[in-house]
């Protein structure tokens, strides 16, 4: 808040007045601070794989192409970075279309139980590392009116996460409770991976935020994931949030209002 004074005196010198106008410019100086800090966060997040494909491309270009064994690991180097550089633009894509006026859900009433098995399963078939998989569903069918394609993508983002931060032979927990007082469903998914310090969980939801950058980068993260995942959540009336105890493992939670009204029509 900005604050402007003018002191109203009278020929006397006395004061008998104070006019203060206040502007309310805090607003909109963060707005601009944080424009320019996430124009500044894209920037570099584009240059650095940038610099990296040109360094190998000078080098094959100056030789190594014909090195048999060199010129495939380099190539393969600026292919992970430009694959990179792709999600990141898709990512910023999507966030641009949600910060948009006109952005809309295309909402379908769903079973939420079986959507979410179907997502679980999709992982468990493609899973590379000895990660064990455990499910607990409640024995009810519980209708959400959601944007499936948007939801698949935040449980993408958040199971991928938790199988990118896992151990070898950990395990993953996929949990739905009712929240009946509240009218929402709570879900979750557990890992057992490094875990998050409790001073950066309330930050890992903001864009392009990492609690080990150089570690993150090397997963292949874009650093926007979770924020999209919040956006599309809070659009769907429902909070995102984490818990972790670091090197124990960390547990991802969102709620999605359930009608209970309509729960009736469909059984
Ligand atoms: P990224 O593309 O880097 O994964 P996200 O937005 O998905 O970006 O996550 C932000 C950061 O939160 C990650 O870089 C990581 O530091 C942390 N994080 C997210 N999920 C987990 C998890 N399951 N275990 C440990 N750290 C996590």
């Amino acid at each position: 808040l900005r604050a402007n004074f003018s002191i109203i005196q009278k020929e006397t010198g006395f004061v008998n007045g104070l006019i203060a106008v206040l502007h309310d410019i805090t607003e909109q100086e963060k707005i601009d601070a944080e424009r320019r800090e996430f124009v500044a966060n894209v920037s570099h997040e584009l240059r650095t794989p940038l610099t990296t494909m040109r360094s190998y491309l000078e080098a094959l270009a100056e030789g190594a192409w014909k090195d048999q064994e060199i010129a495939p690991q380099f190539l393969n180097v600026t292919q992970t970075e430009t694959e990179r550089m792709i999600r990141l633009v898709n990512d910023l894509l999507q966030l641009s279309k949600m910060d948009s006026k006109d952005y809309r859900l295309n909402k379908d009433w769903v079973n939420f139980n079986d959507f979410y098995q179907r997502i679980i399963d999709r992982f468990e078939m493609g899973r590379s590392q000895s990660v064990t998989f455990k499910t607990k569903l409640p024995n009810e069918l519980l209708y959400v009116e959601i944007d499936t394609d948007k939801m698949t993508q935040v449980l993408d983002n958040i199971i991928s996460n938790a199988l990118k931060y896992s151990p070898e032979g950990g395990q993953l927990r996929f949990k739905v409770e009712k929240n009946e007082k509240e009218g929402e469903i709570v879900i979750s998914v557990s890992d057992q991976g490094v875990g998050i310090p409790r001073e950066n969980l309330k930050n890992i939801f903001e864009r392009f935020y990492r609690v080990d950058k150089a570690r993150a980068r090397k997963l292949g993260g874009t650093g926007l994931g979770l924020a999209i995942s919040k956006e599309m959540i809070t659009a769907h009336g429902g909070r995102i949030w984490a818990s972790s105890i670091e090197g124990k493992g960390t547990t991802v939670y969102f709620t999605l209002p359930y009608d209970s009204t309509n729960e009736d029509e469909w059984s």
